[in-house]
């Protein structure tokens, strides 16, 4: 069974928010929810050492999820394929998992239901990409399958040396970064 997860190199992103209103436009976020991506820019150091950060934080499809762990009614679970759902029907709104979540990935619908990525679930069942991966002009983004070796994305990986972020909370994600030790601070 495949193991889908993200790279983002984020030496190619330019902060250009296709990935995140790509993303609202497929799911049907109307404007003014917070969407399932959030772009964090930040900007450290002092003239002329300066560098500008930005990159997209969204759910890390982590193997070890708190937001399920949490979920006392079964609304959030593991699907068959190893993708983090959310059981509308089940769910009672009580916002533990968005409380639970390290990555800060997960926000509350106006309606009482928790949002998050789940790798565009229709689409991958039909063999394409995330939106936000086929949103992106500069090929930042990168989908495929971790558990083998020859994909893209596993090659892109050990290439740039990608980490997931924020490990120490163990819960061994399925994004992983370019530059994560300069991002850790970020997330
Ligand atoms: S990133 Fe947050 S919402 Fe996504 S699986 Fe991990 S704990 Fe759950
Ligand atoms: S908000 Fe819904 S999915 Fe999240 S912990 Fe509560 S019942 Fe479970
Ligand atoms: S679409 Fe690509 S370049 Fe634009 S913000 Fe998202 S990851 Fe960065």
């Amino acid at each position: 069974m495949s193991r889908f997860g993200l790279l983002i190199d984020v030496s190619r992103c330019n902060g250009c928010s296709g990935c995140v209103v790509g993303c609202k436009n497929w799911h049907g976020i109307p404007a003014g929810e917070e969407g399932r991506i959030r772009l964090v820019d930040r900007t450290v150091g002092s003239f002329p050492e300066v560098r500008r950060w930005i990159f997209p934080v969204m759910c890390m499809q982590c193997d070890f999820p708190p937001c399920v762990t949490v979920c006392r009614f079964g609304a959030c679970f593991v699907d068959e394929r190893g993708i983090i759902q959310v059981n509308e029907e089940k769910c009672v709104g009580c916002e533990l998992c968005v409380i639970a979540c390290p990555y800060d990935a997960r926000v509350m619908r106006r309606d009482g239901v928790p949002e998050s990525c789940n790798l565009c679930l229709d689409r991958i069942e039909e063999g394409k990409e995330p939106y936000c991966v086929a949103s992106c002009p500069t090929h930042a983004l990168i989908f495929g399958d971790l558990d083998n070796p020859e994909s893209e994305l596993s090659k892109l990986i050990k290439q740039k040396g990608a980490r997931p972020l924020k490990r120490k909370h163990h819960t061994r994600p399925r994004v992983y970064y370019t530059h994560a030790r300069e991002l850790e601070a970020f997330v």
